[in-house]
């Protein structure tokens, strides 16, 4: 009996312990006091928790939460993903859809904005809940694909010639299985003008079990070249099985870049950045974007102010070389690409 009670504990706590990722997708932590037993934390912080919880679901993988510092009410991985009292609080313009995806979604599931390149909505469907995610009010359920909706996607981008890259998004597009992405990449890949397939993910960050075999059997068969953007805000969030699946997808051809959100006590100071950028380069992954925060609804405590994000990326820029100073930029609706924030 003792015996099998220590090697279950051991089993639970070693990130590498064979889980597969759709078994660490469905043993995700879904419930406020579950997260807060979990890593000790004090039960003060429930009734925050639930009323956060009520208006966008938590959501927390354990290969995520291994990395959290129990009973650190302040730890920069454990605000990403905790709700506080002040996600109730919602401040004079701060709005549900603060890009007016709205209003740039043509058919269903396409978001083109820029020339060159449109944004397939792949699934609505997240490993993780950020706290501070501007679609956390995005109406998904109206940008489900339907059969129909991916022929109608198919031909918008057989008929745009100007369309040389498609960028997977969501939700997390690599929440999918691989058969449905292997099908959306030969379908797009027998587009002759289409050169490059871009991935927005997280799951490579939270989950680093999903760069599994099959992954890269339909990355790394495509003709496509290939970018991947993950989505790391803190140094810490980069652990050896981040480092190895990164690995994996560079094997697989894929050009690795990052994308961070500037977020009020996880990642506020170019101290803080400085070490995000030198552990990028680590694991081989280059800074890309820097993103000003976006008044969204419920993530006010979050907030940035421009002026003193763009006096951070000044100090950044005083410390590192200019390949691992990402570029400060904010989405704003109706730009023909991101906009720049210059100091
Ligand atoms: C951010 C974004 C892109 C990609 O922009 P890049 O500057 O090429 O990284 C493309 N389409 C949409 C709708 C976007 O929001
Ligand atoms: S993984 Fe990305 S899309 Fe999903 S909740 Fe986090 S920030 Fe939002």
């Amino acid at each position: 009996m003792i015996q099998r009670t220590a090697a279950s504990v051991e089993a639970r706590h070693a990130p590498d312990s064979g889980l597969t990722w759709q078994q660490a997708l469905a043993t995700a932590i879904n419930r406020p006091e579950t997260l807060l037993a979990e890593l000790g934390l004090s039960p003060s912080l429930l009734t925050g928790a639930q009323d956060g919880h009520r208006l966008f679901n938590i959501r927390v993988p354990r290969p995520y939460l291994d990395r959290i510092t129990p009973g650190d009410p302040n730890d920069p991985l454990l605000r990403q993903v905790l709700p506080l009292d002040q996600e109730s609080e919602t401040p004079a313009g701060y709005i549900t859809d603060p890009l007016q995806e709205a209003n740039h979604t043509p058919q269903q599931g396409l978001i083109r904005k820029y020339r060159s390149r449109a944004l397939l909505m792949v699934t609505g469907t997240c490993a993780i809940n950020c706290r501070y995610c501007f679609r956390r009010h995005f109406p998904y359920g109206e940008h489900r694909m339907s059969p129909d909706g991916r022929e109608q996607a198919l031909d918008t981008l057989r008929n745009s010639p100007e369309i040389n890259e498609v960028i997977f998004s969501g939700g997390d597009p690599l929440a999918v299985n691989d058969q449905l992405l292997a099908q959306w990449v030969s379908a797009i890949e027998a587009i002759p003008h289409i050169r490059r397939l871009r991935i927005h993910s997280r799951l490579p960050v939270v989950i680093p079990q999903r760069v599994d075999d099959q992954l890269i059997t339909w990355l790394g068969g495509s003709r496509l070249q290939k970018v991947v953007v993950l989505h790391i805000n803190h140094a810490r969030e980069i652990d050896d099985a981040v480092k190895q699946a990164a690995q994996r997808l560079q094997t697989a051809g894929a050009t690795l870049l990052n994308q961070s959100v500037i977020l009020r006590g996880v990642n506020d100071s170019a101290g803080t950045l400085a070490e995000l950028s030198e552990a990028l380069f680590d694991a081989g992954i280059l800074p890309y974007y820097l993103h000003a925060f976006d008044p969204v609804a419920g993530a006010a405590h979050f907030d940035v102010p421009d002026d003193e994000a763009r006096a951070i990326v000044a100090e950044l820029t005083a410390q590192l070389p200019g390949f691992l100073v990402p570029k400060l930029v904010r989405e704003i609706p109706g730009k023909p690409s991101k906009t720049p924030l210059n100091f």
